[in-house]
């Protein structure tokens, strides 16, 4: 199901850095889509895209959604060594990030490059080179600049506050692996954008409304908390989990039954299941047990709605992430036959 449109728009979407909070450059990637394709949108006051698509029957209002935003990092201060200090913006595997390029982006518009690398960075200089923690006290940037001083740095315009953009390294393999960081959730919003674009050229009418909502944010925990609340369904679509004694897997779409907050609704994750059964589609059902998604935000929020997640299984999540282009079709399979059977 659209799988030439997908992988042409991975590389768009997925090289707009957008970690939680900057999000005007992933908008203005993901509304020039909308408009290709022949939506109105409509960008709410944090800057969540909608996009409603007029059903059969007018007689209820389902949503969906994905999260543009991404992990990232920001500014916490200028090291005396001109390096910097940083803060996590959501939770990424912090050992990871020891060697992995990165850019700077300034509050009035510059970018540097860098790398993030551990405060012992040199095998032949430090002793604990190899053994120091790789947690936020002992990871800096390096910046691609002459600066030898804290002065040096805040010359360039680079300030507390500042964001730094982890380099997402996105590869489509000849196998028709994506690897890249930060599948959770670009994937879901590539997938949203196929299915809008299934249904525009197929000429396919969802059974009722549905709001289609781009949202950020989430990575911090309040992203869809500002659904309309004439919604009555809501089901999500946000990365499945690999790993342990889950069920999940690379190739599959995974439908939650429960995550860290607790079970998803019931019968709409029934309907889900049904659905995927009864459609032979390459399926599990599964527990998250570290994870929470924009269905719980929106239920934090007060909006009275049934909820589900569904999403492409995801490897190595928060970290060098990897999926197969077969999960997010799954995915685009389940969501459609949610929307129209
Ligand atoms: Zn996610």
């Amino acid at each position: 199901m659209q799988e030439e449109f997908i992988k042409k728009i991975i590389p768009d979407i997925f090289l707009t850095d957008s970690p939680s909070g900057y999000d005007k450059n992933v908008n203005d990637v993901i509304t020039n889509i909308l408009k290709e394709l022949g939506y109105n949108y409509e960008i709410l006051h944090k800057n969540t895209i909608l996009v409603k698509v007029i059903g059969k029957d007018l007689s209820k209002v389902v949503a969906t959604s994905a999260h543009a935003d991404t992990l990232g990092l920001m500014v916490r201060s200028i090291n005396s060594d001109g390096t910097l200090n940083v803060t996590n913006i959501g939770g990424p595997l912090a050992p990871t990030l020891d060697g992995e390029y990165c850019k700077i982006a300034t509050r009035f518009s510059q970018i540097y490059t860098g790398t993030i690398l551990a405060k012992s960075p040199s095998v032949h200089v430090y002793p604990d080179s190899k053994t120091m923690p790789r947690d936020f006290d002992h990871l800096v940037v390096r910046i691609d600049e002459v600066v030898k001083t804290k002065e040096d740095v805040l010359k360039l315009g680079i300030n507390n506050g500042d964001y730094v953009f982890i380099e997402p390294k996105t590869t489509i393999t000849k196998s028709n692996f994506l690897k890249s960081r930060f599948i959770d959730d670009k994937a879901s919003v590539c997938l949203l954008l196929g299915v809008l674009k299934e249904l525009k050229e197929k000429n396919i009418t969802p059974n009722f409304t549905t709001y289609f909502y781009f949202v950020h944010q989430e990575e911090v925990g309040h992203g869809a908390s500002a659904l309309a609340k004439e919604i009555s369904e809501f089901v999500t679509c946000d990365m499945g989990c690999v790993g342990l004694d889950l069920a999940g897997n690379e190739y599959a779409v995974s439908i939650a039954a429960k995550d860290s907050g607790g079970p998803y609704s019931y019968e709409l994750t029934t309907k889900l299941i049904k659905l995927a059964k009864e459609n032979n589609l390459n399926y599990v059902v599964d527990i998250f047990p570290f994870y929470g998604s924009d269905v719980g935000a929106a239920w934090h929020a007060g909006v009275d709605c049934q909820g589900a997640l569904i999403g492409p299984g995801v490897a190595a999540s928060h970290g060098m992430e990897r999926t197969h282009l077969d999960a997010i079709y799954e995915t685009m399979k389940l969501l459609v036959l949610y929307l129209t059977k």
